[in-house]
């Protein structure tokens, strides 16, 4: 069974003006990065619209409809400091969410066995009711609950650990034991959540890193914290936010990575969703900043995502 690589162009034509680091080159550092030959194994896709059913699930109908009002005809609209649309916005955000639902059907289905989502805007920091942190919808969160809804997964995990804390999808978790999360992130940076203290329903599971942290630290974390809980919830499938701006040349935060370690992690998870999911795993994309690092974490983390499916 091969591993699915869902895009599309239209995430391209997501404008967020000059100087906005989560920029269209972003998807162009990873296609190019995943061009090379030993890719040629990759089952490409488009990715489709997601159906407002599926987002609904998560986010308010009133909320979804507000975010497709506010699409602007021409130029930009600023829905917070960071958070900004461009004409062709609402289309790529639907085609992001729409890559991690379909992507779950696939993975579900037995038709792959592991799949990564390479769209933009990303989603983890989007709050049922609230746009956030270059995120309009919470791609993961609206595909961990389309897993459950429409494929009658019981327990569904999301790990992250893209730099910055997913409020978002804690947010959309909080109350619900049968959702797990598990975030690796800088603090304190950008969106301030992610403290230890922040449990949930015992199904949060956050682990904080200090700026200039580096391998040991994050591994640390993972082995300490996030696999042994994960372990314990035992996940039917795995869902990750895969940012990669804990790279240490990611200009956003300090956490000192290298690709090395986005391999080690990867094949962390997907050992721990062989045990417990029958390898069913779907990766998104979140951050990344520094374009040669983003292009070259992100094939090292597809290459294992390959190694598993083959
Ligand atoms: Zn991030």
């Amino acid at each position: 069974m091969p591993t699915l690589l869902l895009t599309h162009p239209v995430c391209l034509l997501h404008d967020t003006g000059q100087g906005h680091p989560e920029r269209p080159d972003r998807l162009r550092a990873i296609d190019d990065a995943v061009s090379a030959d030993v890719f040629g194994g990759l089952k490409r896709e488009l990715a489709p619209l997601a159906d407002l059913a599926a987002i609904e699930r998560l986010h308010p109908a009133g909320y979804v409809e507000a975010i497709r009002a506010a699409t602007p005809k021409h130029d930009f609209i600023w829905l917070d400091p960071d958070t900004v649309m461009s004409p062709n916005s609402w289309e790529a955000a639907l085609r992001a969410t729409g890559a991690a639902v379909y992507a779950v059907d696939q993975v579900m289905s037995g038709a792959v066995k592991n799949a990564f989502c390479a769209v933009r805007p990303p989603g983890h920091h989007a709050e049922p009711s609230r746009p956030m942190g270059f995120c309009l919808f919470n791609s993961v969160a609206i595909a961990a609950l389309h897993a459950r809804a429409a494929h009658g997964a019981e327990r569904v995990a999301v790990v992250d650990f893209d730099v910055h804390h997913g409020n978002g999808t804690q947010a959309a978790f909080w109350a619900d034991k049968d959702l797990f999360y598990g975030s690796t992130h800088q603090m304190p940076l950008f969106p301030g959540t992610g403290d230890l203290s922040e449990t949930g329903a015992g199904n949060i599971f956050n682990a904080p890193l200090s700026a200039g942290d580096s391998r040991r630290h994050f591994r640390e974390a993972f082995l300490t914290r996030i696999l042994p809980a994960l372990h314990n919830f035992g996940p039917d499938v795995l869902l990750i936010s895969a940012g990669f701006d804990a790279h240490r040349d990611d200009p956003l935060a300090q956490i000192e990575l290298t690709e090395s370690d986005f391999t080690w992690v990867t094949e962390k998870l997907l050992e721990m969703a062989e045990k417990h999911a029958g390898g069913r795993v779907v990766s998104t994309l979140e951050g990344g900043y520094n374009l040669g690092a983003l292009g070259r974490s992100t094939a090292a983390h597809v290459e294992v995502l390959m190694q598993a499916a083959s």
